[in-house]
């Protein structure tokens, strides 16, 4: 068994050349999300390679998710392959939209060049570095032992960054992530090389309104402003809510510590007249101003809690405020998901982990979402985590990069603990 472990390690170090060139294809079909574009073609580059690895292939177009369109198809791609003898079914999920662009490249972000030893480029590092290093791993785990227990699952998958409806979602609703189809799920996201990312806190986006009434402004006073209404709410979170949050301390270990507390943030504001206009502004009073928040919370608060702290503040300046009205509205949530540290998945993961860098793992939870939340929440699986190379900060950074050393060690990593959880570690 130990020599079988070894001849896997040798054999992805003896792919180093192949999984620079296979980050570099990926990187290079611009998968940019928002609208989705390229989403086939990179599909279509996982699934003929895994075809060419003996993987029973599919592509699922989720069709009526939110944005599929003929111009812009969420085309996912599973891929699956049996071993020679029943066993646990170990899947790797990487999505493959990548965000916008942005400003502040030195490097051309679609051309994955590499240099000093990194692959620089939109999507190395969040996360078509991890989804290669991934494949990489199955295929040298076939190549050692093609017979082996159980079976093997990777999938490319559209939208996370836009929420995942498309991708996970979609192919969660239709049993893609359920047992007994699957035991164990991998989700090759960047965390860095010595993490393994347990979950996630939770979510709840909202828009608030407040009204007024318009007026000249030159005499606001026969007016009303929901702009300074709205300034009233900010005084009150800047009081009692920010305050408040701060205190709410968890026991999920988030990582950087600054997220180990409730958070809010105040994603936009808007009121009065529009910025879309040349030369000066009209005098008036606005008789509208929305807010958008994005509140992150923790695994000890629930949904309902979190929402009534905002809405008590609302209610309370409604019943104190002359004039005050507002309109909350829900726009998103997502609820907190931690798989236990004594998971199958977790516990291999360490080890492995400890084995391919020589040092303990660090357990981790991500101050953001990711689509382990449908994983779990739809699919009903409770052992999946994120474990992949890349350092979290670079995510959605310009120049953002991988280290190549970081995608081999995270490819041996992912096929320590495949191989421990293939040959029934945890049962
Ligand atoms: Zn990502």
């Amino acid at each position: 068994m130990k020599a079988l472990r070894d001849t896997v390690l040798r054999r992805i170090e003896g792919k180093r050349a192949d999984l620079v060139a296979l980050t570099r294809a990926l990187v290079s079909i611009p998968t940019v999300n928002p609208p989705g574009e390229h989403y086939e073609d990179c599909a279509r580059l996982i699934g003929e390679r895994l075809a060419r690895a003996r993987f029973e292939v599919r592509f699922e177009r989720a069709v009526g998710a939110v944005g599929d369109s003929d111009r812009y198809p969420r085309v996912n791609v599973v891929a699956r392959r049996e071993g020679g003898r029943p066993g646990a079914t170990v899947h790797f999920n990487g999505h493959i939209d990548v965000v916008a662009v942005g400003s502040g490249w030195q490097h051309d972000p679609f051309a994955a060049e590499v240099r000093d030893g990194r692959i620089y480029g939109r999507g190395t590092c969040d996360m078509k570095g991890g989804l290669a290093a991934a494949i990489v791993a199955v295929e040298a785990l076939l190549e050692t032992e093609p017979a082996f227990p159980g079976a093997l699952e990777v999938s490319g998958t559209a939208d996370e960054e836009s929420g995942g409806y498309g991708g996970v979602a979609w192919l969660a609703e239709r049993g893609y992530f359920s047992q007994p189809r699957v035991d164990h799920v991998i989700i090759p996201e960047p965390l860095n090389k010595d993490r393994v990312c347990l979950g996630h806190r939770g979510v709840w986006w909202a828009k608030l309104e407040t009204f007024g009434r318009m007026a000249h402004g030159s005499m606001p006073f026969l007016g009303d402003s929901a702009i300074r209404h709205m300034g009233a709410v900010l005084q009150a979170f800047e009081e009692e809510l920010y305050p408040r949050l701060a205190r709410q301390r968890t026991d999920m270990p988030v990582v950087p510590e600054g997220a180990r507390q409730s958070t809010l943030n105040i994603n936009a504001i808007h009121g009065g007249q529009g910025e879309d206009f040349d030369g000066l502004p009209a005098p008036l009073v606005a008789d509208a101003c929305r807010l958008v928040l994005d509140r992150r919370f923790l695994i000890e608060e629930n949904l309902t809690d979190v929402k009534a702290e905002v809405r008590d503040i609302l209610d309370r300046l409604a019943g104190t405020r002359p004039g005050f009205r507002y309109r909350l509205d829900d726009l998103f949530e997502v609820v907190p998901s931690m798989t236990d540290r004594d998971a199958p998945v977790a516990v291999a993961l360490a080890s492995a982990v400890e084995s391919v860098l020589g040092r303990p793992a660090q357990f981790v939870v991500s101050p953001g979402t990711y689509d382990q939340k449908h994983v779990d929440r739809i699919g009903r699986l409770r052992n999946c985590v994120a474990y992949g190379p890349g350092i979290l900060d670079l995510a959605h950074q310009p120049d953002e990069y991988v280290a190549v050393d970081d995608l081999v060690d995270a490819a041996q990593v992912m096929a320590l603990a495949a191989w421990d959880l293939l040959h029934g570690a945890g049962r």
